[in-house]
């Protein structure tokens, strides 16, 4: 028998439908917002992300799916959305188009990480990205845009955190001072953080080791050296936020695992799965698109990992209904019963009515069971005796109750 790859996952029809609920629910929240649909390639050349992601991030670091394709490119299936939607906007000249340009997507995403639950090697993203506006209350729109999605899909209990991380200038000055501190603890910082001093300190503030939280927990804090410009327009977003009615906590120790973000950053994490509590995560990314080549475009954007979704939901018990399984499903009991369940089942799909009857040539008793174990909400059996009157004797599954309905009432019966 061959096995899926470590860290990729078959998704069954025992599960699809809840997949197709967190995406349709995705669809209609970033319509309500303005967005539309972007898809790009799953994989770019490599250096899309070397420079849209960064390279001092675990992402390019350490997780990409990178290899050599037979023409000799470096190819890399994408571990994230933002940078192919950024290359994307770039290329097809979007900075010409109406602005802000909205965007929103749904992806696979690979990362070469060590699996567990909540944590897998393809995994899936709903993202939004807006370009074109520097202005706090799309930042505010982005947050509520992400907190809407999770209310829609049932997600309770969660907590927003916010920060701002300024923009390049104040990022410099901050950047010394959280060096100096680090440098001073150096020996308790993990091996990887101690290098991550030299080449990105700020990454440090986000390593998940319990000695480097302890020591970052008293570490100078990025919003204490945030410009005038930068904390200006972080007050505006709180300011909206709270207008909005949405809660959030301030945490400066937010800063994003990638590089390309500026100024606000945002977490939302649950404390009911454990370790990988983060399920959505987004920011502002001011330099993103010239750092691509293009025209000077700020923007912003979060990401919403699906498996973790539905991890939670799963956690704190939230049931999603079921909206593909069969309404009736017919069981004839003969040759010329089977023609009419054919021909009822035609009719009845025609008109929106999922419908479905015996393949196998089953007998009535095993039809049954087949019908039971689909979880379809009515039997409707046609004997002899039916097709002679022209009803057919109709279960329902739910409450067992029996009861006779003409072939041409049966729509509305069922409905
Ligand atoms: P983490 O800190 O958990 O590694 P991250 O900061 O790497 O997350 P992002 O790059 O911000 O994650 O991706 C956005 C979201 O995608 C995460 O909040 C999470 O819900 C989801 N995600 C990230 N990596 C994985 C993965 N390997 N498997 C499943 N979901 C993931
Ligand atoms: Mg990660």
């Amino acid at each position: 028998m061959i096995n899926v790859p470590k860290g990729t996952k078959d998704i069954l029809p025992k599960d699809s439908y809840k997949w197709q609920f967190i995406e349709n629910t995705a669809r209609q929240t970033a319509k309500l917002f303005g967005a539309q649909e972007i898809r790009t390639p799953t994989f770019e050349h490599t250096e899309v992300f070397l420079r849209g992601v960064g390279e001092t991030t675990d992402i390019v670091n350490k997780e990409m799916y990178t290899f050599l394709d037979k023409g000799g490119r470096s190819i890399t299936l994408k571990p994230e959305g933002t940078a192919g939607v950024a290359r994307a906007f770039v290329e097809n000249g979007l900075n010409n188009s109406a602005l802000p340009a909205k965007f929103y997507y749904i992806t696979s995403c690979f990362r070469y990480e060590r699996p567990q639950a909540g944590r897998l090697r393809e995994f899936h993203q709903f993202g939004v990205e807006f370009l074109g506006s520097k202005e706090a209350d799309i930042d505010a729109e982005t947050i509520l845009l992400a907190k809407t999605f999770l209310e829609k899909v049932g997600i309770e209990n969660i907590t927003l955190y916010l920060n701002s991380i300024g923009c390049i200038t104040c990022r410099a000055e901050y950047s010394k001072a959280l060096t100096s501190y680090l440098n001073e603890n150096y020996d308790k910082l993990c091996p990887l953080c101690q290098d991550r001093l030299a080449k990105n300190p700020l990454r440090i503030l986000d390593c998940k080791n319990d000695d480097c939280k302890d020591i970052t927990k008293n570490a100078p804090k990025i919003i204490d050296y945030i410009c005038d410009d930068c904390s200006n327009h972080f007050e505006k977003v709180k300011k909206l936020l709270t207008v909005a009615g949405v809660e959030f906590k301030i945490n400066p120790n937010i800063v994003r695992g990638l590089d390309y973000y500026t100024r606000t950053v945002f977490e939302f994490v649950s404390e009911n799965i454990g370790a990988q509590g983060t399920v959505c995560g987004g920011g502002r990314y001011d330099g993103l698109i010239s750092d691509l080549g293009g025209t000077d475009t700020p923007g912003i954007g979060f990401a919403v990992g699906i498996e973790r979704i539905l991890m939670l939901l799963e956690n704190t018990g939230k049931t999603i209904e079921n909206p593909n399984t069969v309404q009736v499903y017919f069981a004839p009991m003969g040759e010329k019963e089977n023609e009419k369940a054919f021909e009822l089942c035609t009719s009845l799909r025609a008109n929106g009515v999922i419908a479905d009857f015996d393949h196998m040539g089953r007998g009535i008793k095993a039809q049954f069971k087949y019908a039971d174990k689909i979880g379809a909400k009515y039997v409707a059996v046609i004997g002899s005796n039916e097709l002679d009157n022209g009803v057919v004797k109709v279960k329902n599954m739910t409450d067992g109750s029996e009861t006779e309905v003409e072939f041409d009432k049966l729509k509305e019966f069922i409905k």
